[in-house]
């Protein structure tokens, strides 16, 4: 048997009729940047995230860049980001000319360690990022009140957590803003890059839209210096069709993974992903942890098995990041980042796949 990890072909199969028409309709028209397509993905996501704003932007990364700027704070401010995500959370703070200050991440679901955030806050930091890791929603409550009491920012990275709830509510709304990824390997995936931002101010909505837009709005009403980095209309075309089917397949990501949960349970070696009872985790990765771990990825190759590692390297320890000298903290994520495995999900995973996958990884720990 072969489990890909990922396979967009089939999904792209599954609906190719409509995303060629929602296609043709853009080419037809020569309509690519700006206007109706983009417009109507934007109220369709905002809808589905229950939040009052959406932006399109070019990417994730430049949304999370795109806040940063949009929040105005001194240059050289602090921006705690837990240690382990993917890099350009981290990458967008220092390219908006602020300082990345590392905090651990928590032991049950691997999202960001409230008490640690706390620790790491100064009289310098400006913002807090609550990184949706893995799909599961952070502990959003104690981190609003820190921001309450130290005057921070609360920003929401997203990229992982489309429809993600924490006590019933969306993510991408409960912070000041959330940002957003539609590469093709998200749970919602464009065929490109592409992103997008979330909030429920219209003003602050409006001055990431400025900044994403050459500073205007209109044609040039240059009000403040921006950059490009625009939502263009055949992605949010895809995206428009996309969307209408990621309610079903989240819920068929939850069943996999419940099932993953329970065909793994009392696996001795293996150490599987916790799910807070508030959380709607969307399991945009299904991570467990084990000692083993390069040996079993191998095994489960060598099976025909696909595996993931996010992240084979916690950022601190990146060279990228050495100047910061996090690299020797005992941080739960530095030493956790030898064990991390991602097993496939998403809709071309089914129960035969996933029951074959549990199978294996139980033959591999003779358990
Ligand atoms: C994918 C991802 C990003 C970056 O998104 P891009 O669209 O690839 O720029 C940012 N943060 C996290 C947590 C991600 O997974």
């Amino acid at each position: 048997m072969r489990v890909p990890f990922l396979d967009l072909p089939a999904q792209y199969q599954s609906i190719k009729e409509d995303i060629d028409a929602a296609m043709a309709e853009v080419v037809d028209a020569c309509a690519f940047i700006g206007g109706q397509a983009l417009r109507e993905f934007e109220s369709a996501f905002s809808a589905f995230q229950s939040v009052e704003q959406c932006v399109g932007v070019g990417n994730g990364t430049d949304a999370l860049e795109i806040v940063f700027e949009a929040l105005d704070i001194p240059s050289g401010s602090e921006i705690i980001v837990p240690a382990n995500t993917f890099i350009a959370t981290a990458e967008a703070v220092t390219r908006t000319g602020h300082k990345v200050v590392f905090c651990d991440c928590d032991e049950a679901n691997m999202t960001i360690d409230v008490g640690d955030a706390e620790n790491c806050i100064s009289e310098k930091t400006a913002a807090i990022v609550a990184v949706h890791l893995y799909g599961h929603p952070c502990d959003m409550d104690p981190l609003l009140s820190l921001a309450r009491q130290h005057d921070l920012a609360i920003i929401e990275d997203c990229a992982q957590a489309h429809g993600a709830e924490y006590k019933g509510r969306r993510v991408g709304g409960i912070g000041q803003a959330g940002t957003f990824s539609f590469f093709p390997g998200k749970n919602l995936g464009a065929f490109g890059d592409a992103g997008a931002i979330t909030t429920n101010s219209g003003q602050f909505a409006e001055r990431c839209r400025r900044i994403a837009n050459h500073g205007r709005l209109e044609k040039f009403d240059h009000e403040i210096v921006g950059r490009n980095s625009r939502l263009d209309n055949l992605q949010a075309a895809v995206l428009a069709v996309k969307l209408r089917h990621l309610e079903k397949w989240t819920e068929h990501r939850i069943r996999i993974a419940d099932r993953y949960l329970s065909g793994l349970t009392d696996c001795s070696g293996v150490q599987l992903p916790g799910r807070a009872d508030w959380a709607r985790q969307v399991y945009h990765l299904f991570v467990i942890r084990c000692d083993a771990r390069n040996e079993l990825q191998a095994f489960l190759a060598d099976h025909g098995v696909s595996s993931g590692i996010h992240y084979p390297m916690a950022i601190p320890k990146m060279a990228a990041y050495a100047s910061l000298e996090q690299a020797t903290e005992s941080l739960r994520a530095n030493r956790e980042d030898s064990r991390l495995l991602s097993l496939p999900i998403g809709e071309h995973v089914d129960a035969e796949a996933c029951d074959y996958v549990c199978m294996k990884i139980r033959e591999f720990f003779h358990s």
